[in-house]
């Protein structure tokens, strides 16, 4: 027993170089406790001299270095650490050798092994006094943090960086773009939302795993193509691209053209070559009377525009189309319902015989009469009713509406009743169920069918052509007259012409327009004639929009047109005139 402990005594005492060999032998069974720690522990332990040399280190610290034996003391500690980390390292060290500084300090820095791997440590470094209270040693412990180190890059990187392209993520996009908003950072501040066009079938018809490479693909291009400018990944296939301390929006229109030619050379993905197209949103602003949200929006407002207008393009916000959306989208939300607020009034425009002068028919003219804005006018809400399908409530309202006051009408007047001229939406010529609308309303009303004409645009027979012919060759059998509308706008042939079983042409008021002054426009009144010709020989009765004088008037009667619209005859009015309105033209 004796014998063991008086040889692991020696040991212990013979292991290290410091204490030095005098001051070894005098070590007492409590220096030798603490002495197996220092040899056998599992933390790293050096001993320093004032001077910043280590003296001696323990086992555990050199095998914290890859090493088996001790290296060669005394060996300067900044050798051993991280260039990047040195002046914190020398610092903490003057610190804590100094007499008025703290005798311990702790701090994280990367060592640097002799095979160059690096390791993060947390040194724990304590000055230790001589019998005098003379500052005589440093004694560092030292703690391998890698692993925890590793895990919290990672913990930040996952919180901060796409996973998929190594981008920084929307939320660091919104933390740089709110910094470049504080106080005195930056004057200006510009944005560009990138979208990929038809991400989806990439996708789609690719698959998944083609979709991530084109998007990494495409994060690098911008990246490429940004420069020194932020480039996020903002969503599935949206990227944006912060810049701050812009001169004005030409800085980041040209940024954003520059991205754009970034993207047009093919990608080599999969085997195959891809072309993509993007669609961009450029924002620019001044940082004082601007805040980072509606910098934000702006940008995907006006990526949103580029994406209407078929994409592959960037497209700078403006903020006075984007007010006219606002307003026109509140005008939409509120339609709906309008309908069934009874909202809307019609207004009915005299179609003139331009030989004598009777009113044979009148055109049904819709108006909203709105509870705040007052009347407004079908330009304003008859395309967003179509878009949004509305006009499919709207349009049979309409409908039923105009046959009420019709019936009214024919029952005052008998067979002189002027018939009424309903527009159909293209929309509503091919929804479900308008044939049955149309026969409904005749017999809920009890108006000839003879007496009701539907305006119809070449538009209507461009979409589902069977479909609208069908329709058209039924409401025909059913006596309905049909009327083309705004003729000579759209670029229908004549064939199809023949084709469309219509019973008149109105010739769209532009033509009309260049016949006012006393001396035409030879090619206005060239083409008026030639569609007046046509038309006849289709067996066609034709009415001509927007005669506003009577030079018109008298004009488009030499040139043979049946009957006549607008100012010059009457504008739109309440039903209630109508009758009366027939009864003095037919005088
Ligand atoms: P439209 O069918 O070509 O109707 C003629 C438009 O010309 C009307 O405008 C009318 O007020 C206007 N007008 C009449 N006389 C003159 C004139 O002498 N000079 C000029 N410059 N214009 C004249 P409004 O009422 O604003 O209607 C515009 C368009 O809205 C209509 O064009 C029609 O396409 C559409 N619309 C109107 N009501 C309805 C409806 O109930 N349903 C559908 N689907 N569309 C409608
Ligand atoms: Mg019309
Ligand atoms: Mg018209």
């Amino acid at each position: 027993m004796r014998e063991r402990a008086e040889s692991e005594r020696q040991d212990l005492l013979t292991a290290t170089r410091w204490p030095p060999e005098d001051l070894q032998r005098v070590l007492t069974d409590g220096d030798l406790h603490y002495r197996a720690l220092y040899l056998r522990g599992r933390v790293g332990i050096a001993v320093g001299s004032l001077a910043g040399d280590v003296i001696d280190a323990n086992p555990a610290l050199y095998r914290l270095f890859g090493a088996d034996d001790p290296p060669e003391f005394p060996h300067a500690a900044a050798d051993f650490v991280h260039p990047d980390d040195l002046a914190t390292f020398v610092e903490s060290y003057h610190q804590v050798v100094s007499a008025d500084g703290p005798d311990s300090v702790e701090i994280d820095v990367r060592l640097v092994r002799p095979d160059r791997i690096v390791v993060w440590a947390r040194v724990n470094a304590t000055l230790v006094r001589n019998d005098r209270g003379e500052p005589d040693r440093v004694v560092a412990v030292v703690q391998d943090i890698s692993e925890r180190h590793r895990l919290h890059s990672r913990l930040e990187r996952a919180t901060t960086l796409d996973r998929l392209t190594r981008l920084p993520n929307r939320g660091v996009a919104e933390a740089q773009l709110r910094q470049a908003f504080a106080p005195g950072a930056a004057r200006r501040a510009g944005l560009c939302a990138v979208d990929i066009d038809g991400f989806r079938s990439v996708n789609d018809t690719l698959g998944h795993a083609v979709g991530d490479e084109l998007l990494f693909a495409v994060a690098g291009r911008l990246q490429m193509a940004a420069g020194d400018h932020l480039v996020t990944r903002t969503g599935g296939d949206e990227f944006a691209v912060l810049a701050v301390d812009t001169t004005g929006a030409d800085d980041m229109t040209a940024l954003a053209d520059r991205l754009l030619d970034a993207l047009a050379p093919p990608f080599q993905l999969a085997g195959r070559s891809l072309t993509v197209t993007a669609s961009i949103g450029v924002s620019e602003a001044p940082t004082a009377t601007t805040v980072p949200e509606e910098l934000m929006r702006s940008a995907d407002v006006a990526m949103s525009w580029a994406k209407a207008q078929g994409g592959g393009r960037r497209v700078l916000f403006d903020p006075e189309r984007d007010a006219g959306e606002a307003a026109r989208f509140t005008l939409l939300a509120a339609l709906p319902e309008a309908v069934d607020r009874g909202e809307f009034r019609l207004a009915f425009q005299p179609l003139v015989r331009l030989r004598d002068e009777h009113v044979l028919g009148t055109e049904a003219l819709v108006r909203w009469q709105h509870p705040v804005e007052g009347v407004i006018g079908p330009g304003r809400f008859i395309e967003l009713a179509e878009r949004s399908g509305a006009i499919v409530s709207l349009g049979r309202w309409v409908l039923r509406e105009a046959c009420r006051q019709a019936a009214c009408w024919h029952e005052q007047l008998g067979e002189a009743s002027p018939y009424v001229s309903v527009n159909v939406s293209p929309v509503q010529l091919v929804a479900p169920g308008w044939f049955e609308a149309v026969t409904d309303a005749l017999t809920e009303s009890g108006l000839p069918p003879h007496k009701l004409q539907l305006e119809i645009t070449e538009q209507a027979v461009l979409g589902d052509e069977a479909l609208a012919l069908d329709v058209l060759a039924a409401l025909r059998g059913a006596q309905v007259r049909l009327a083309l509308d705004d003729f000579g706008t759209g670029w229908s042939s004549l064939a199809w012409l023949r084709r469309l079983p219509v019973h008149a042409l109105k010739i769209d008021g532009s033509f009309i327009d260049g016949l006012r002054h006393t001396a035409p426009d030879p090619m206005d009144e060239s083409i008026v004639r030639a569609l007046v010709e046509l038309a006849h020989a289709l067996d066609l009765e034709v009415t001509a929009e927007w005669v506003e004088t009577r030079t018109q008037a008298e004009r488009l009667e030499r040139l043979g047109c049946d009957l006549g619209q607008g100012r010059w005859f009457g504008d739109a009015g309440p039903a209630a005139w109508v009758p009366d309105l027939v009864r003095r033209s037919l005088r």
